[in-house]
């Protein structure tokens, strides 16, 4: 369903509100087009009002364990409209249900207690009551598990209205030249019951319903699926049978009746089948929506590219105009679209994609219960911007996420799933948008996240789905669990807000760079878990990183090849969130100690930069590793007496009270084995001899000493060059053999003091 207002145009014709004179006395297609519609804010207030019914109906309503007992497995349902002066039905509904208990000798149905039921027909007459919404009907035994169970409910009278809304209207049509009766319905969320006798919840469709509506033969009545017959009734009614061969949710069924004009477009599938677009609309309007609708074949051609061929292929698709004001409810196979929505331009483009958007999800893929309702409206919304990028590109699509006519997100307080608090649509239709959004920006891979959107769908193929199923079956796609991404926005209040501090300095020959994110969004219990694109830059240049954030204060140490002047933080806009920038605080810059070895003198340095004090006093708050001191200066310092690895938190504070403290690891190598593996070989050419190290890293570890005595002792330190390699000159000729001189060299360990 979409009522939101989208039109940057209809802002400007903002005038009085006419919230009170909503949907029990709906406006006429013409007057549509000349009264002020409703506020931004009172459409708005109307919205919220009506989801907020779906929470007080959950908390109210749940399905009764007694329904739980059976499927619904088909519906045959009549309705005699014709009554239209009293806005009176009559209806018969064959209900057909198999048993899930081995004793279920009563069934309950849901249908308003305001409408009158005439008998029920099972084996036989069946006794029944009807009170508190639930009509009850005795079986003539008890049932055992699989069995089939039809009923046949017969009832007449004024449809009722559970809902803030009018579910089934009455009205007359102000066409140019004759009054026009005009009917329609509106079931979701639990309106079916108040026109015809179902299970109604959307977590058990029927495989399939027949719907029949007797009318006036000078009227239309359309409906879900095909159109099985149109049968004539003398002397001057018909018949129009539909039947919807797809399982469908009882709030999805509708009906609607007037003078419909009629065309038909198609969309030809990915297999080259040619699917029929059946569109209702009003006389007056057929010139204009052949123009507003004419974009469905597109639509659906790009839908199903992305997401998997349409669902019901084999039946139609199709739009039935109603006067619903600025409302589009999606129908199975059959959009109801509000007349004032159809200008004959392309202003509601969004809309028509909107509900065609739902045959995938919602219709197809249903919520399996109310809470879950994001699953419908942020994906059909999300399936706008989807439209856009296909039209503009992705720069469209990121201008669609923030347009106020698009998914911008307002009020980001609301959680996405089962909303209790302040709920709108701004929460469940843009944030729920936003969801996916996001879901595309962690993956990052367009192949892999519509790849998952398929697989969700696939495994809920009409039926019915949960939001962790969902997430379920992307994170079996992705390859890891991407809900720890999503569960904060979906279950939690607000959105993360990040302030962002960074600096850096020249350590230890290389730029090291540090960044501090801080989430300070008001709900203390929640933290979001982001994948978060950080883009540096200075006068050298340019680079990105992307880094997890998981925790209210995270910092990430990052040897960057320059000194960045710059930080963006999600700069592409991948996640829901605010930013800040604050100066960076006093902060340890020495992210990782140098190694040291038992035994050998080691020394480093701990540096600190940001806050405003100077002198630094420095702590080890951790044991001490045995043979080395931290001075307050900074200097950790001494010989190691045992090797291993050592967890060591250090402090540093400033005179003015900023302090910080951070867990480094101090790894000790156990002493170095007996010096080995030197290999020395003449190189003739370059008259030199060459010590080569068997592994590089060994070199410095190493003193060697030459000397021209066996006994060595004549001995003189030999420099030893960081790449391993000891060049020993030969002074005299290495051509001729008798010429060359004997050298002896031995090899000692750095710390040792030599022979
Ligand atoms: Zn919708």
């Amino acid at each position: 369903m979409d009522c939101r207002f989208r039109s940057r145009w209809w802002m400007s014709l903002l005038a009085a509100a006419i919230l009170g004179a909503p949907l029990a006395c709906p406006l006429s297609a013409q007057e549509a087009e000349f009264v002020p519609p409703l506020t931004p804010n009172a459409f708005h207030e109307r919205e919220c009002a009506r989801l907020r019914q779906i929470i007080e109906e959950l908390q109210t309503r749940p399905l009764l364990s007694t329904q739980a007992d059976y499927d619904a497995v088909y519906y045959d349902l009549t309705l005699d409209v014709r009554n239209f002066a009293a806005s009176t039905i009559y209806g018969s509904a064959v209900i057909l249900v198999r048993s899930l208990a081995d004793d279920l000798d009563e069934l309950i149905l849901d249908l308003c207690s305001a409408l009158s039921v005439d008998s029920v027909i099972g084996v036989g007459p069946r006794p029944f009551t009807l009170s508190n919404n639930l009509l009850t009907i005795a079986l003539d035994r008890a049932y055992l598990t699989g069995e089939l169970v039809q009923v046949t409910v017969y009832y007449h009278g004024q449809p009722c209205s559970s809902s803030l809304f009018t579910t089934f209207t009455f009205f007359t049509r102000q066409a140019p030249f004759r009054q026009v009766p005009t009917i329609y319905t509106l079931s979701e969320p639990y309106g079916a019951r108040d026109w015809w006798p179902c299970k109604n919840v959307p977590g058990d469709k029927a495989d399939s319903v027949r719907i029949s509506i007797i009318v006036a033969d000078t009227l239309t009545a359309t409906s879900n699926g095909r159109l099985e017959s149109v049968t004539a009734i003398p002397p001057s009614s018909r018949r129009f049978t539909w039947v919807e061969h797809y399982p469908i949710a009882s709030y999805l069924v509708s009906i609607a009746v007037t003078d419909y004009a009629h065309y038909t477009n198609w969309y030809v599938t990915q297999s080259g089948d040619s699917v029929p677009i059946e569109h209702y609309p009003y006389p007056e309007l057929l010139t204009a929506a052949r123009v507003s609708w004419n974009t469905l074949p597109a639509m659906m051609t790009v839908n199903a590219q992305l997401f998997g061929e349409y669902p019901f292929a084999s039946e139609k698709y199709g739009h039935t105009m109603w006067s619903f004001p600025w409302t589009a409810m999606e129908h199975q196979c059959n959009t109801s679209y509000y007349a004032g929505m159809t200008d004959g331009h392309h202003t509601y483009d969004a809309i028509v994609q909107h509900e065609l958007a739902h045959q995938w999800w919602g219709d197809d893929v249903t919520l399996a219960s109310w809470p879950d309702i994001w699953l419908n409206e942020g994906f059909a919304s999300y399936a706008e911007a989807l439209w856009v990028e296909h039209l503009n590109g992705f720069a469209g699509y990121r201008n669609y996420l923030f347009a106020s006519g698009g998914l911008r997100v307002t009020d980001p307080s609301g959680p996405v799933y089962n909303p209790t608090v302040l709920f709108d649509g701004n929460t469940v239709y843009n944030k729920g948008g936003w969801i996916l959004h996001m879901l595309r920006g962690v993956l990052r891979d367009d192949s892999l996240f519509f790849a998952g959107l398929r697989e969700y769908r696939a495994r809920h193929a009409y039926g019915n789905a949960t939001t962790e199923e969902f997430l379920s079956d992307v994170s079996s796609v992705a390859g890891y669990d991407v809900s720890p991404y999503l569960h904060a926005y979906l279950y939690r209040t607000n959105r993360p807000v990040f302030d962002v501090s960074f600096g850096g300095a020249w350590l230890n020959g290389a730029w090291q760079t540090v960044v501090r994110i801080r989430q300070s969004q008001i709900n203390p219990d929640t933290t979001f878990c982001t994948r978060l694109d950080l883009r540096f830059q200075s006068g050298a240049g340019t680079l990105r990183v992307r880094v997890e954030n998981r925790q209210r204060h995270e910092r990430y140490y990052l040897p960057l090849p320059f000194l960045p002047a710059q930080v963006a933080v999600d700069p592409d806009d991948w996640v829901l969130k605010q930013v800040f920038f604050e100066s960076l605080p006093l902060t340890v810059l020495t992210s990782a100690l140098r190694e040291g070895r038992e035994g050998e003198i080691y020394a480093d340095t701990l540096t600190a930069i940001g806050g405003s004090g100077d002198s630094l006093a420095w702590n080890l708050l951790s044991e001490d590793v045995p043979g080395l001191n931290l001075s307050a200066e900074g200097v950790l310092a001494g010989t190691p007496l045992t090797d291993g690895d050592f967890a060591l938190t250090v402090r540093v504070e400033n005179e003015i009270g900023g302090a910080d403290t951070l867990n480094l690891n101090l790894h000790v190598l156990s002493p170095l084995p007996a010096p080995c593996c030197l290999t020395a070989c003449w190189l003739r050419d370059e008259g030199v001899i060459a010590l080569r190290w068997a592994a590089a890293a060994d070199a410095d570890s190493y003193r060697v000493f030459r000397a021209r005595r066996f006994d060595m002792l004549d001995m003189e330190v030999l420099l030893v060059t960081a790449d391993t390699v000891a060049f020993d000159s030969i002074p005299s000729s290495p051509t001729n053999p008798d010429s060359l001189e004997v050298r002896f060299y031995q090899v000692t360990a750095t710390n040792d003091e030599g022979p």
